[in-house]
């Protein structure tokens, strides 16, 4: 609809001599919001689809055609303003073969006054049959003299935004088109050898394809001109992955080459034996670290899969080694688990462990300070108050990120600078210059690895995909909240067993205030409820005191019933709590009720969670609390979020950049991935030039942003 009215505003525009062109900035800003900067920007801004204007089709054909679109054109026979059911434009056009009447809901003044009888229109969607024959309903449409010439060519559908309409796009595109220096970034022997057509082909055919083009081969992306245009994406992406690979590596760590007494003290402590995953991961996590250059690792597990332990091993190797490991949580309940189970790990083993966190005094903040500075803190673990300037580390040789999609890039990118500032800063890391931590983030939201690669230039990937043995799998109910009730009473059997249980309080996304006012209402309800037995509330707004200490008293089983918010979504440990009531379950995401329902199932007591929901519900809703109910596995979960969300917000992404990867996919274009690989490490070594081209043109601006 806004697309008609645009096409609408500009046709009758054009028909003004007078014409004001629009005020360049404010235009220039619309597109830069679209990616759309440099002639090149526009020229590979490609269209999603096609219309097809290039033939008018006789209204009669077109009225038995019925539900599909077509264009048609005829005089104007009767054109009013009708009241009745609601205010509309009524237009009657006719031609040689029969009469189409076309409605507009909305309509401004100066449409009425074009909608003269005798005038010619041309207009173009689906024809309905409505009570008084064939009609459109919001058609496309200009006003138009009788032998206009039609388009020859397909009309390009773009991805158009605020402010931005298909026919300015079309008209910025077309000047990029003509105004650019072409040039092919590939020789001619090259893409005979690859089967490619030209890259001035294939964008000039894709802008502008003629009208017996394949239109499946062009919507389906199979199409030669689609194929030139995807191998030239997976070649730029090839080549900054290797790029970045190299620059990675060129950078210069120092080797943390040392497995000596504390890695050995502390495996010997532990009380239960790793997983065949974790020692794997171990593995390459040992493997990386002795290297000489910064090991950017993402360590991907499923909740509850133990990596906590993998990471706290890899400490003691940074540690072993001479060095300052750091772990950095996105709460503080969470950083402070870490700190009092690693503390209690390391502690006997004589290791100094810091604890920094925003909210400690100013007094305790600068001990902890002071105690990272002189390196007699062999460890670190807080929050991203770790990474903020007046913290200097004697010698960090690895941080690790728990929970890293949690984490904003602004502190992501803070924190890659952070290494970075040895460059500069002098002593932060042991004697060479230049050389930076090794890092090493954590995720329980797994990302399927293809899809990992489309948005991160250089990770490399470990997955733990195994539990620790003796867990029994968790049974998730589905419930209406009408039976509230009786999911009290549970409740109430559980804890008399012994069992511990969280009552997670709904998400109100639209006020934090609510929010808090339905934990407190719901503390005080059960409390009510269960007089006999001992029930705490925790929430964003407690003071980090209050947190820690009604964390602790449920950890120590003083509480039986904790009442939260999702603070506690991630990485809370409590393995005797066994019972998890979430309410208003559909208003969740999918990700975040796996994630809250890993707090359960901890411990060798079979765990259950109660979906309570509001009905009725959506259909995304339903799918969301099916799949809960029928899986447990993170991975499986991921892939169905990632279905009904689309990537970007999956990843959090859509603020944090565009995908490396708009026209190809890692999966179904795997032999196009294969033969870019090949090209780009002939290339890298070979010709310098053409790498920088290629780069410059497909990546732009982009390519720092997503090393971050
Ligand atoms: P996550 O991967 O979600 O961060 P954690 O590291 O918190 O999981 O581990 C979950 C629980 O499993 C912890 O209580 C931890 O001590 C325990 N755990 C970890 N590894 C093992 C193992 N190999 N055998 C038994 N328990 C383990
Ligand atoms: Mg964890």
């Amino acid at each position: 609809m806004p697309a008609s009215a645009h096409e609408a505003k500009s046709a009758s525009a054009k028909a003004k001599p007078t014409k004001q062109k629009a005020p360049a900035k404010p235009l220039g800003d619309k597109f830069a919001k679209l990616g759309l900067r440099s002639e090149m920007d526009f020229v590979l801004h490609l269209p999603m689809r096609y219309e097809d204007e290039t033939e008018i089709v006789p209204m009669r054909d077109a009225a038995m055609r019925g539900g599909s679109s077509a264009q048609i054109e005829g005089i104007i026979t009767d054109c009013e303003i009708q009241y009745r059911p609601r205010r509309q434009l009524v237009v009657t056009i006719a031609d040689e073969t029969a009469q189409v009447v076309l409605r507009f809901l909305n309509f401004y003044g100066s449409q009425t006054k074009q909608m003269a009888v005798g005038n010619r229109v041309r207009a173009r969607s689906e024809v309905r049959h409505g009570f008084f024959g064939a009609e459109m309903v919001h058609p496309h449409y200009k006003m138009v003299i009788e032998g206009a010439p039609l388009p020859s060519a397909l009309t390009p559908v773009y991805h158009a935004g605020d402010g931005v309409s298909q026919t300015l796009l079309r008209k910025a595109i077309k000047v990029a088109l003509d105004k650019l220096h072409w040039h092919d970034t590939l020789s001619a022997a090259r893409l005979s050898k690859l089967k490619l057509i030209g890259f001035e082909e294939a964008v000039k055919f894709l802008h502008n394809p003629p009208p017996d083009a394949d239109q499946h081969s062009l919507l389906s992306r199979h199409h030669p001109a689609w194929q030139r245009m995807k191998f030239d994406e997976l070649l730029a992406q090839q080549l900054s992955l290797k790029r970045a690979q190299a620059a990675r590596r060129a950078k210069g760590a120092t080797a943390l080459s040392v497995v000596g007494e504390l890695c050995n003290a502390f495996m010997m402590s532990l009380p239960f034996a790793l997983t065949n995953a974790q020692e794997r991961v171990l593995a390459e996590l040992r493997r990386d670290l002795k290297q000489n250059y910064p090991m950017q690792r993402l360590l991907q597990g499923d909740v509850g899969s133990g990596k906590t332990i993998v990471a706290a091993l890899a400490a003691a190797q940074a540690i072993d080694s001479g060095f300052q490991a750091a772990l950095m949580a996105p709460t503080e309940i969470l950083a402070d688990q870490h700190f009092r189970k690693i503390a209690a790990w390391l502690a006997p083993l004589g290791i100094t462990t810091a604890w920094l966190t925003g909210s400690l005094k100013a007094k305790e903040k600068r001990e902890a300070q002071a105690l990272i500075a002189s390196g007699e803190a062999q460890l670190v673990i807080g929050t991203h108050a770790l990474i903020q300037d007046a913290v200097q580390f004697a010698k960090l040789g690895l941080i690790i990120v728990d929970e890293q999609h949690r984490f904003g890039v602004a502190q992501r990118l803070s924190l890659r600078n952070k290494g970075g500032s040895n460059n500069s800063g002098g002593n932060l890391l042991h004697n060479a210059q230049g050389h930076i931590p090794h890092q090493l983030m954590m995720s329980a939201t797994p990302i399927p690895r293809t899809l990992a690669m489309t948005y991160y230039a250089d990770l490399e990937v470990s997955v733990i995909d195994e539990l620790p043995p003796g867990r029994t799998p968790i049974v998730t109910r589905v419930v209406d909240q009408t039976r509230r009730e009786e999911v009290i009473e549970r409740v109430h059997a559980a804890a008399l067993e012994g069992k511990q249980v969280y009552w997670v309080c709904p998400l109100i996304e639209e006020s934090e205030a609510l929010q808090l006012q339905t934990a407190t209402d719901t503390h005080a309800m059960l409390s009510a409820a269960l007089p006999d037995l001992r029930v705490g509330l925790v929430h964003g707004r407690l003071k980090p005191a209050e947190k820690q200490a009604v964390m602790g008293a449920f950890t120590e089983n003083q509480l039986q019933v904790l009442v939260a918010t999702t603070v506690i979504e991630v990485g809370v440990d409590v393995p005797n709590a066994s019972l998890m009531v979430i309410e208003h379950a559909e208003r969740f995401g999918l990700s975040q009720l796996h994630q809250l329902r890993g707090r359960v199932g901890r411990g060798a007591a079979a765990s259950v969670c109660l979906l309570l929901y509001q009905g009725p519900l959506g259909g995304t809703a339903k799918e969301r609390l099916r799949t809960m109910r029928e899986s447990n596995d993170g991975f499986a979960i991921a892939r169905k979020d990632l279905q009904l969300r689309g990537p970007g917000e999956f990843l959090g992404a859509r603020q944090s950049g565009e995908a490396m990867l708009r026209f190809a996919n890692l999966d179904s274009d795997q032999d196009l991935v294969e033969q870019a690989r090949q090209l780009a490490s002939e290339l890298l070594a070979t010709d310098p030039a053409t790498v920088a081209a290629h780069l410059q043109r497909w990546m732009g601006h982009r390519e720092e942003f997503l090393r971050v």
